[in-house]
């Protein structure tokens, strides 16, 4: 309560000293007080993303398609399925596009087969008490020779009432004008905007051209979307615009909130690996590597883990840095059992289309994304989809490995199935098994695959392990340890 009359009375002084607005001649009304974010004033800075409820993460490969979506799951029902409403339509209107419609072509694909790619990425904010705003970020990749499409989808929702808000009910007369000037004032006076921006800029930014009635609210202000194309070259991608509440004031119905706690960014103390389960490994019997890609996942990953702590073995496991972040429990237990813990990107991304600069940006989120979880960064990558070519290879800086027998666990989706491939292997000596943590089947199937490896001989080990004992190699960054390592 304190904080907030003192907010107040940072937006009196602020008026009082005319640095709100861009003199729109903005009012604030006094029974509708908007709150200012304390702290120093910045006019324009990239928001900061808040999670809301937990991130859920469906990744689903139905070759030639590939889905990789994220969105939140609130604590209100209503809500959630109004999101998975939304998710379902977009993942259907992709099938609808570029699914292969040969039935009997697409039994025979398999994982490397993926083309078409749709990824689903989400912000999500604290608009008020009451309000959320979830920001979608869609990226359909259809596939080789044609343009990857970005799209961004904004949803508001009255957290008392599951309601969704549509944004007309949120800004008041006034706003488009003042939310055109404001835009328009600031791209054509800062850098690198105002050389930039098309030459028609006034009348694709006028108030009433539809520019602005899709806008997202978060904690500081109103964020503007700008599609790739829309006023500046496409070479500049999407572009997002905050405007501070304090240019808007009495022109949204009751937004504006106090600053949310700063989360605080510290380093984890790195996870130590417990030392009374020490392995010995007999360079002279059999061994075999168990690999988990795509989790970690708080579910079906910790189930896994239970397996492996129960019969005291290790796995490597090749987790995502987004949902490293989401989950930093499950990674500090792959670590505290022993397990090899490498990357497998940040966000699942297909790498044979991605830029230079968009893989070392991959690698260098990622490696946060560890080091504030754990406390260090992999060394280890193992590429989405084992899609690893020439170009990859040359600006990977990690190590990159892929696998030898392929379980399919993700598609056939059945223990037995899944041990079937495990069981018609003549040797499994030296070899990378492929396998997913985040279905249940696959940790169902992990029941029954460790006490079976080890009643017919095998040490669990690491894919590191694998590379040390039977080939005399340790990992080196920037190397492709291909197929045949691992044969
Ligand atoms: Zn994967």
């Amino acid at each position: 309560m304190k904080r907030k009359r003192w907010t107040i009375g940072l937006l009196a002084l602020a008026v009082a000293l005319g640095i709100s607005g861009c003199g729109q001649g903005n009012t604030v009304s006094a029974a509708e007080p908007l709150i200012l974010q304390v702290g120093p004033m910045q006019p324009v800075k990239p928001e900061r993303a808040q999670f809301i409820g937990d991130k859920e993460s469906l990744i689903e490969y139905a070759a030639p398609l590939a889905f990789v979506l994220e969105y939140p799951r609130t604590s209100n029902e209503a809500i959630n399925n109004q999101i998975l409403e939304i998710v379902q339509d977009l993942k259907t209107q992709f099938t609808e596009k570029y699914d292969l419609k040969d039935e009997k072509a697409k039994k025979r694909l398999s994982q490397n087969d993926c083309r078409s790619f749709l990824y689903l990425d989400y912000d999500s904010y604290l608009a008020s008490d009451n309000k959320i705003c979830i920001v979608f970020y869609e990226t359909q990749e259809p596939g080789p020779g044609i343009a990857s499409t970005e799209r961004v989808h904004i949803y508001h929702f009255d957290t008392n009432t599951g309601q969704r808000i549509s944004e007309e009910d949120l800004r008041k007369d006034g706003f488009l004008e003042a939310v055109s000037a404001y835009t328009i004032k600031y791209f054509t006076e800062n850098e690198p905007y105002k050389d930039r921006i098309f030459g028609d800029y006034k009348i694709t930014l006028a108030p009433n051209n539809g520019r602005f009635d899709r806008f997202a609210l978060n904690s500081e202000g109103v964020v503007i979307y700008f599609n790739q194309y829309d006023i500046f070259p496409g070479s500049m991608g999407m572009v997002k615009l905050l405007i501070p509440y304090s240019e808007l004031a009495g022109l949204l119905n009751g937004v504006g909130i106090e600053a949310p706690p700063v989360v605080e960014e510290e380093v984890a103390s790195e996870v130590e690996p417990e030392k009374n389960n020490e392995r010995k490994i007999d360079p002279a019997k059999p061994m075999v590597a168990l690999t988990f890609d795509d989790g970690p996942n708080p579910v079906h990953t910790e189930r896994i883990l239970d397996v492996l702590e129960k019969h005291n073995v290790v796995a490597t496991f090749f987790d995502l840095g987004s949902l490293v972040e989401a989950y930093p429990n499950t990674v500090k237990r792959e670590i505290a059992l022993g397990c090899e813990v490498g990357s497998h990107s940040y966000s699942h991304k297909n790498f044979n289309t991605l830029s230079k600069e968009a893989i070392a940006e991959d690698v260098r989120m990622t490696a946060e994304a560890f080091r504030k979880a754990v406390g260090f960064e992999p060394t280890l990558f193992r590429p989405p989809y084992g899609n690893c070519n020439d170009f990859v290879k040359s600006h990977m800086p990690l190590a990159m490995v892929t696998w030898s027998v392929d379980t399919l666990d993700w598609k056939t989706k059945d223990p037995k199935a899944i041990m079937n491939v495990i069981r018609s292997e003549e040797s499994l000596d030296g070899k990378v098994i492929l396998m997913h943590g985040i279905y249940e089947t696959s940790a169902k199937a992990t029941e029954q695959m460790v006490p079976y490896l080890l009643e017919n001989g095998y040490q669990l080990v690491t894919v590191s392990e694998i590379l040390q004992y039977k080939h005399g190699m340790q990992l080196e960054g920037g190397k492709y340890y291909g197929y045949n390592y691992f044969q």
